[in-house]
């Protein structure tokens, strides 16, 4: 990928009406709302949009929250270009900085970022233009703005605003702390004539707090949009054969399409990726054991070419723009509801419909509460680690609609099932546990609360197993009497239990079960237990969906011929794109995202007027793409 910081992209020829041609900066007076049409190409403003925007034009601070491809660049970048003066925005990953700044040059904005990736005439280069005043938004890291010679140049220069990209990551409570984004409260003292933004699209109660402490924001507003991401479909299944679950899943649901597959050890990514690449899927392991070369290239790859699938570690995905991330799997537990909200996030950015789907089972558990447990932190901490996992197996097991839980984890409410969730889709039974849980709790006591989940389960359904006789075990009162459930629905009755607190885990050593005192009135017929009822008995593939998760069923419009025209004509364009993606050495969603195709493969627009109607079609895009395109157009329509 071109370095997007590197020299500015020189259009390609136009023949187009001039008169259609961007308003030169400063030349003409421009509005929030002739940016927005003009530049971006957008017709009307996204949620509160318009009003944060406002209010930073007008020089107050404010702490925005909006999920993930909701829009919060505009927000900052159109005040930066409205105001006099050069705007700052703090961003936490090089890669981050330069999709974006990528993106603006794209749309004729003036943006450029100062990083160490940067060749030093080049570094000397930005550093003139911001002092002659000639960029509207400059991106920096942190550390490279704290620096005396940095804010020495700053101070030489007219600013505008400041803004402050992925402002959680100043919280040490969130998953993303950064040590640097604490001393950007020096900020405030430096300029305080200022107005800062601070975004986010992941804060509960207590980072908010947080932020506004720290960035001293108190005199300023928050705006928080609605977090839910209504085209992202939430689904959990339990892990059978995962390698098998998750390659069923993308043959019938993402073929040739680019998704993030998640794993939590870096040896598991590895073994995926190969897993995956045999069996004819493009996939690259991505986690922080592999050289910097190696991991910098598969991730460039994984923006620029379409369809390939990253199976990484957490290590990959903050700053990653992508929007046409299709879906997003969990091959293991995320640890707590804010990382899985934040990594699911990463599907779907474009708004077309996406997949967050996950498999899990008892072992994920064991796993994720020891490493909550080793680790060094203090006991306050792990407390609030157990807590977070606990509320991510809630998750897991609920038969509830799973947006409405994950909304009201982060204080919202829905009043509504969603009906894009695996339990809306298909509803989970549920049956009176009562008995099963009695039958096992019994169990594990008379085999001495020493032995896991599968030997459990072996004596309640009376398995002749070496070691079941070896212990003696089949002279047990409880020996056989589990018979009514098969394997897979006595784990996931463990799971349940375990989860709600009934059952603890052993993780000191092999994952031995004993009871809690919650256990007891379980066991006195006190409470009643309303299971989640498992119908997978035996691997079997996920059932193709209806509808697949891709752009494609934008497409259809009625008639079957219509649809594969559309088709065929979505794919030239796509290939058209590519082209130039290739030529500019950009990602080809900087050219134009999957929507623009589709819209243009439907409305197929004749001239630069009616081209320009379309989203994501503004003056500069126009004239340096609007010919190829038209003609790609007409020549397959
Ligand atoms: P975030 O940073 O909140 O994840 P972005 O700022 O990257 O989201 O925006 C997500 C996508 O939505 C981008 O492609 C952006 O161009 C597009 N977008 C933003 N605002 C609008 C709008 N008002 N109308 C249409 N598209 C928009
Ligand atoms: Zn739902």
């Amino acid at each position: 990928m071109n370095s997007a910081c590197g020299l500015l992209i020189q259009p390609a020829g136009f023949t187009i009406d001039r008169a259609t041609i961007y308003l030169k900066r400063k030349t003409m007076p421009r509005t929030v709302t002739t940016i927005l049409n003009d530049v971006f190409g957008y017709d009307t403003f996204r949620g509160n949009q318009q009003e944060i925007i406002d209010h930073l034009i007008a020089g107050q601070h404010s702490l925005v929250l909006m999920p993930t491809g909701g829009g919060k660049s505009l927000c900052y970048q159109i005040p930066a270009m409205v105001r006099q003066g050069t705007g700052l925005v703090v961003s936490p990953l090089i890669a981050l900085m330069q999709d974006q700044v990528g993106a603006l040059r794209q749309v004729g904005v003036q943006a450029a970022c100062l990083n160490s990736s940067l060749p030093i005439e080049e570094f000397r280069e930005v550093e003139k233009q911001l002092e002659c005043g000639e960029l509207d938004l400059v991106y920096l890291a942190p550390e490279r703005l704290l620096q005396p010679a940095t804010l020495e140049l700053l101070d030489r220069c007219e600013l505008s605003l400041v803004a402050i990209d992925e402002a959680h990551c100043i919280s040490r409570w969130g998953h993303d702390f950064r040590p640097e984004y604490l001393l950007l409260d020096t900020l405030r003292d430096r300029w305080p004539e200022l107005p800062m933004l601070a975004c986010t699209a992941t804060a509960d109660q207590r980072t908010r707090r947080e932020i506004v402490d720290k960035l001293r924001l108190g005199d300023g507003r928050t705006f928080i949009t609605g977090f839910d991401r209504p085209n992202i479909c939430y689904r959990v299944t339990t892990k059978v054969n995962e390698r098998q679950q998750i390659l069923d899943f993308i043959r019938s649901e993402h073929l040739g399409d680019a998704g993030i597959v998640y794993c939590l050890s870096r040896k598991r990514t590895e073994k995926f990726a190969e897993f995956l690449s045999s069996h004819g899927i493009p996939a690259l392991p991505y986690h922080a054991g592999l050289p910097a070369r190696v991991r910098q290239k598969n991730q460039e790859r994984f923006l620029v070419e379409d369809g390939l699938i990253m199976v990484a570690t957490i290590a990959f995905g903050m700053g990653i723009d992508k929007p046409d991330v299709r879906f997003v799997a969990h091959m293991d537990l995320p640890k707590s509801i804010e990382a899985y909200y934040q990594e699911t996030g990463r599907a779907g950015r474009d708004g077309l419909p996406a997949n967050a789907w996950m498999a899990y089972g008892m072992q994920d558990v064991i796993m994720q509460a020891r490493l909550a447990e080793n680790s060094e932190a203090d006991e306050q901490f792990k407390r609030s680690e157990r807590q977070k996992l606990d509320t991510m197996l809630g998750y897991c097991e609920t038969v509830s609609c799973r947006r409405q839980l994950l909304l009201e984890y982060f204080g919202e409410s829905l009043d509504e099932r969603c009906g894009n969730c695996d339990t809306c889709l298909e509803p989970v039974d549920t049956f009176d546990g009562t008995e099963a849980a009695q039958k096992l709790l019994s169990c594990i006591v008379r085999t001495g609360q020493r032995f896991g989940a599968l030997y459990i389960i072996d004596v309640l359904r009376g398995s002749e197993s070496e070691r079941v006789l070896r212990f003696g075990h089949d002279q047990l009162s409880t020996y056989g009497i589990g018979t009514e459930l098969d394997v897979w629905q006595w784990r996931s009755v463990i799971r349940q239990l375990v989860t709600r607190g009934i059952l603890a885990v052993d993780l000191e050593g092999y994952g031995g079960l004993r009871l809690t005192s919650a256990a007891r009135s379980v066991l006195k017929g006190e409470t009643e237990l309303h299971l989640r009822k498992e119908t997978a008995m035996i691997a079997r593939p996920s059932k193709p969906k209806k509808k697949k998760a891709t752009a494609a069923t934008l497409l259809d419009t009625g008639t079957e011929e219509e649809f594969t025209a559309n088709q065929a004509l979505f794919e030239n364009l796509r290939e058209l794109r590519r082209t130039i993606a290739t030529e500019q050495e950009v990602p080809p969603y900087v050219i134009f995202h999957d929507k623009t195709l589709v819209a243009l493969a439907l409305h197929r627009p004749v001239d630069g007027a009616d081209f320009l109607t379309i989203s994501g079609v503004g003056q500069t895009k126009l004239e340096r793409y609007g010919e190829r395109f038209l003609a790609a157009i007409r020549e397959n329509s």
